[in-house]
């Protein structure tokens, strides 16, 4: 990934974030009010994404045509999605991202640079401003046009080492789910094609380094969660909570023991892995309730 500037975005011009997609101004506007839709994810093409990381960006590109309005007055809009790499777009980066771009005359569709008012700060807050109604309009997309019939499916991995130690990596902020808890390796499901153990596998590998055989891995907990959790960035100073469902599996290892000083290959969505022991797992502040019962289950 190197230093992509769609990975590193700044806080101060990003005013909405939803789902791990964040609204935020261009730098290089092509007018006034221009804004992009990014995933946080360094994703590549629309053939990347997932069904709900989809339907977000659908969302907001909902909400970007009457927030354009509201602040700029100007009530047409044009989407830019670059997709197909540099070379095929000339742009800064081949992570996808769509451009909203306020549309009030012809003269747009020869892509002059027009003359800028504001600088991205000035747009960025400008926007900022507005979050009363994008969270109005957040509310109304998911009550009239919400399609999603779907429940997500996350799916994470008990790995307990020769010293009794289990395994917890601590997510970027942007990944976290619910509160500022620690997890076992896993995440939510991108890949239904494979089984939801060899997805798991997959997924553990790409954050630990560690390949393990996904036929090893025993299911001891499955329920559908309810978990509450935020929208909007912290930069735009309000906060509207939201409950997120979706089915979750824990499993445990049961191949060979991992060796307590196997070294870890920590991927993009994982900060930094660490082991707790056994006997401290109940009274750790950072597990959640539900991943404290399914070790006690596992270790009975
Ligand atoms: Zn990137």
């Amino acid at each position: 990934v190197g230093k992509c500037v769609f990975c590193d975005l700044r806080d101060k011009y990003i005013f909405y974030e939803e789902n791990g997609i964040v609204m935020t101004v261009a730098l290089f506007a092509y007018i006034d009010g221009n804004f992009m839709i990014i995933p946080r994810r360094h994703v590549r093409s629309i053939k990347e994404l997932t069904t709900g990381e989809w339907e977000t960006m659908r969302k907001m590109m909902y909400m970007a045509k009457k927030i354009i309005r509201k602040t700029h007055g100007i009530k047409g809009l044009q989407y830019v999605l670059r997709d197909g790499g540099i070379v095929a777009q000339s742009t800064v980066s081949d992570h996808l991202h769509i451009h909203c771009i306020p549309f009030d005359a012809p003269d747009l569709n020869t892509w002059n640079y027009r003359k800028l008012k504001y600088t991205p700060l000035e747009n960025a807050q400008l926007y900022q401003q507005q979050s009363k109604t994008i969270a109005a309009l957040s509310k109304k997309f998911e009550e009239k046009y919400d399609r999603s019939n779907q429940i997500e499916v996350n799916c994470n991995l008990l790995i307990i080492n020769d010293q009794s130690q289990v395994l917890f990596h601590e997510r970027p902020n942007w990944a976290k789910i619910g509160d500022d808890w620690i997890s076992p390796p896993g995440g939510m499901v991108k890949d239904l094609s494979l089984t939801l153990e060899e997805e798991l596998a997959r997924e553990v590998q790409e954050e630990t380094g560690l390949k393990l055989n996904p036929a090893k891995f025993d299911l001891i907990a499955s329920d559908i969660e309810r978990l509450t959790r935020y929208r909007q960035s912290d930069s735009a100073g309000t906060k509207h909570s939201y409950i997120h469902q979706f089915l979750w599996n824990i499993y445990i290892w049961r191949g060979a023991k991992i060796k307590a000083d196997t070294a870890l290959k920590p991927g993009d969505d994982a900060v930094k892995f660490f082991w707790v022991s056994l006997s401290e797992v109940q009274n750790h502040p950072r597990i959640s309730p539900g991943v404290k019962a399914a070790i006690a289950k596992a270790v009975t």
